[in-house]
């Protein structure tokens, strides 16, 4: 599921929220003011990069028979 980053209009609060596809259509309460004068701020979840390194499974096992024959 998704995070997103909401800013307050009426306090300036800034909080993340999950939000399930179904309802991004809709902008979630503040949770300090209660007012649903929100929006949404460009996350930037979205460009950040969660793979693993590519090499990591490859290092690992070339580690594993170096130690053996050593
Ligand atoms: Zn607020």
């Amino acid at each position: 599921m998704p995070i997103y980053e909401y800013e307050c209009r009426e306090c300036g609060y800034i909080f993340e929220k999950m939000v399930p596809l179904s309802d991004l259509h809709q902008t979630p309460a503040c949770p300090d003011c209660a007012s649903r004068n929100t929006r949404k701020k460009l996350s930037t979840f979205a460009t950040r990069t969660d793979r693993p390194a590519a090499g990591s499974s490859c290092s690992t096992g070339s580690t594993g028979s170096r130690g053996r024959f050593a």
